[in-house]
């Protein structure tokens, strides 16, 4: 797949702030934003790309604006944990830790946010 990922980025930033959490990674369109996690550190991490990989499919899948519109009101329908872009993409991330030890796989659980926008935080451990 076809992506690109933004270090230090404003949107992140702004996002991160708002949640003041220490990490952020948030998905527009092709675009992986990063704010506190360096690209390293966010590759390393399998089970957040295959999250963030699969945000980057649904906009693809639905379009930008649409996405972001279903997104939204999926999140007013049943909240943000059971949004079900969230739950499709947290699949996908434990699909994506699959070579990882159990241990490393319950630290490394990926958390959506409230923001109305896929944004997604790092639990620290
Ligand atoms: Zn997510």
């Amino acid at each position: 797949m076809k992506y690109k990922i933004v270090e230090n980025s404003p949107f992140a930033r702004i996002a991160r702030l708002v949640l003041k959490s220490s990490n952020v990674a948030m998905v527009l369109g092709r675009t992986i934003h990063l704010s506190g996690v360096k690209r390293d550190s966010f590759l390393r991490d399998k089970g957040w790309v295959a999250h963030e990989l699969c945000h980057i499919r649904q906009f693809q899948e639905h379009g930008y604006l649409r996405f972001l519109w279903l997104y939204l009101r999926e999140s007013m329908r049943v909240g943000y944990y059971n949004n079900k872009y969230e739950v499709e993409a947290r699949i996908a991330g434990l699909k994506g830790e699959i070579d990882l030890p159990v241990a490393q796989k319950a630290d490394s659980s990926i958390k959506p946010t409230e923001l109305p926008l896929p944004v997604d935080i790092r639990k620290e451990s």
